[in-house]
């Protein structure tokens, strides 16, 4: 089999309400797909993280640099690619959107990879740990509101009657805020909720560590991103300093980044994002490294249902760490804000809300060939903006 071509389609809409986080503030939701062909007629999808500008960027990258070092190979050769690509880009981008489009690119050979075989991913993946995955509802993210820790509270709430056992809301306003915000939380949901809070990197470790006791005081499950990606030894200092987890990895990229987080033992479980840090090829590395330092793997998720399923694919095969009769298991995130890219984008949706409403809050990962997620042509065509 050969790869023939690779098509981008960045895809795009508007929000009714800006919704924030503690770096930005947003109104489109975006997100780019990455398809790629074969001389077989089979074709894989996969997904490029990153928003908006980013994605136009992104695909500049996908068509004009990346693909020449694809076509012609034969989509099973997955390390002989991924480390082409790799070798091309590195004097000029060893992290960030060039690491972005090689995920999209892989994961897409990956989806080839399982329909060409009849096999699902967790299958590719070297097979299913479990069956049900509880997903973690990420939502409470900034907007405009005169009273923000009331709108956290019912939304919180509005999550636990949908079924979600556990939760995560955004922190990094300020130290004060954040308490205001996470109590308001806390009380609206009650103690048997799992809640876990994401300063998006918002601080240094002076303001991280006492935000952090406080988050301890309400029983947080984890503080994620509560400094800077690069810096490496805050991560450290904050995490000796508390007894809550602290996660950490979105913004991290391939082997050579993770190793750092990893060696170092900067975070307590480990976030990357599948679709940006280097897709599923670089993955099986990194959890190898996670796993032989005992650190737990937990995928970020952003994106269409594509990133959604690819997640989903890599929690169900994740192995158990470490292992037990009841060993503590992995969760798959599921953003609950408004996303009609990944409600309205696949011909056979996931529909996780569903499941997780008569589940007691978990799911189950899809068993059709590859990803599982085709694209319908007139989703496509409905939110496209680089045609
Ligand atoms: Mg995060």
């Amino acid at each position: 089999m050969q790869i023939t071509d690779i098509k981008t389609y960045v895809l795009q809409y508007d929000l009714d309400k800006r919704l924030g986080y503690s770096q930005k503030w947003f109104k489109t939701r975006t997100a780019h797909l990455v398809e790629v062909r074969t001389d077989e007629g089979l074709s894989g999808w996969g997904e490029a993280h990153g928003p908006g500008t980013i994605a136009i960027a992104n695909k500049a990258i996908i068509e004009n640099v990346l693909k020449p070092y694809v076509v012609g190979m034969d989509p099973f050769d997955v390390e002989l690619i991924w480390h082409r690509m790799y070798n091309g880009i590195r004097d000029y981008g060893q992290k960030g959107m060039p690491l972005q489009c090689m995920s999209g690119i892989d994961i897409a050979l990956w989806d080839i990879m399982g329909k060409a075989t009849g096999r699902p991913l967790w299958r590719l993946l070297g097979g299913k740990f479990r069956d049900k995955i509880m997903a973690y509802g990420y939502g409470m993210l900034f907007r405009d509101s005169p009273n923000l820790a009331k709108d956290f509270a019912d939304e919180a709430a509005g999550l636990v009657r949908a079924g979600f056992k556990a939760i995560k809301m955004k922190v990094g306003r300020s130290v004060k805020e954040d308490i205001e915000l996470a109590n308001a939380v806390r009380f609206a949901v009650g103690s048997d909720i799992l809640v876990m809070a994401d300063a998006n990197h918002a601080y240094t470790p002076r303001e991280a560590i006492p935000l952090g006791r406080r988050l301890e005081r309400l029983d947080f499950h984890w503080f994620e991103e509560p400094v800077a990606p690069e810096d490496y030894e805050g991560y450290v200092e904050v995490k000796n300093a508390l007894d809550i987890p602290i996660a950490g990895g979105e913004a991290e990229y391939t082997r050579y980044g993770f190793r750092e987080l990893i060696k170092r033992r900067c975070v307590d479980i480990l976030q990357p994002e599948i679709c940006g840090f280097g897709g599923l090829t670089e993955y099986k590395k990194v959890l190898a490294m996670a796993m032989a330092e005992g650190i737990p793997v937990i995928p970020h998720v952003w994106g269409s249902e594509i990133a959604l399923a690819v997640s989903l694919h890599c929690v169900a095969a994740l192995p158990d760490m470490p292992g037990a009769v009841t060993p503590t298991q992995p969760m798959v995130e599921y953003d609950t804000t408004p996303n009609e890219l990944r409600d309205h984008l696949a011909k056979e949706p996931l529909n996780l809300l569903e499941q997780i409403k008569n589940s007691d809050g978990y799911v189950t990962p899809p068993d059709h060939p590859g990803i599982g997620i085709e694209p319908d042509d007139d989703a496509i065509h409905k939110y496209r903006i680089d045609k």
